[in-house]
């Protein structure tokens, strides 16, 4: 992997030179450009640059195709250059913010305030119910596969919590034993996808037909198409069929 990568982004979509993320040398990253790791930085771009070669790629279909490291890259510039554009101006008093220079923030000359990059915690669960697994589709997004329910955290609230309540107001049924099983960065735009695995106490659905389409349960040998294996989703439902392959 060659050091020195440049994730350029233009209304959310990766810059490309050649079909790969263009190196320092071929793309200039401008005065402030945000610190991604090892492998580069990351830059918002104005306009498109008119470079031979260039093109813009949706920030979902390069991380399904790109190798983890390069993806973890890329997801990790998309938040910084999210977070960049979103904290331009202070949100107390409107003033233009200033880059701090020596850690990861935004700082307001006038006021004082400071603005770090923001995490937003989702919870995403994988519901079973005597060897079936909870799966639906998510309403009015035309998605071509069927999921694990998800969805944000709320103030004040536990993850265990967060896992029992968007249950039941999705799909009516109540869960336990909420066991956590891991997490994945989720840049669209700033989500930290936390995953769980939780048993329901009934295979009776109440489903939220305004949040969910098609919700049902599955077996390990009758799933409906499902995420790609990037997903954390698709691990979710992968070790799901695993423990229950016997
Ligand atoms: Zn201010």
């Amino acid at each position: 992997m060659a050091d020195g990568l440049v994730f350029a982004f233009l209304d959310g979509q990766l810059l490309l030179l050649d079909g790969e993320v263009p190196t320092a040398d071929r793309l200039a990253v401008g005065d402030e450009p945000l610190p991604v790791g090892p492998l580069g930085v990351a830059v918002a771009l104005d306009t498109a640059p008119q470079l031979e070669g260039a093109s813009l790629v949706g920030l979902r279909d390069f991380l399904s195709v790109a190798d983890e490291e390069l993806a973890s890259a890329a997801g990790r510039a998309a938040q910084l250059v999210e977070w960049e554009l979103g904290h331009a101006f202070c949100g107390r008093c409107g003033t233009p913010t200033e880059a701090a220079g020596t850690e990861l923030a935004r700082l307001c000359p006038s006021c004082g305030a400071s603005y770090y990059p923001r995490i937003t915690p989702a919870v995403i669960m994988l519901v079973e119910h005597g060897g079936r697994v909870l799966l639906a589709r998510r309403a009015g997004l035309n998605r071509p596969f069927h999921s694990v329910l998800a969805g944000f955290v709320e103030p004040g609230e536990t993850l265990e919590e967060a896992v029992c309540r968007e249950v039941l107001e999705e799909a009516g049924v109540d869960v336990e034993d909420v066991r956590y099983f891991g997490s994945q960065p989720w840049p669209f735009p700033s989500q930290l996808m936390i995953g769980f695995v939780a048993r329901a106490t009934s295979d009776e659905l109440r489903v939220d037909e305004t949040e969910l389409e098609d919700a049902g349960w599955f077996r390990p040998d009758e799933l409906p198409t499902i995420p790609g294996p990037f997903t954390i989703a698709r691990r979710l439902i992968d070790d799901f069929v695993a423990r229950h392959a016997s």
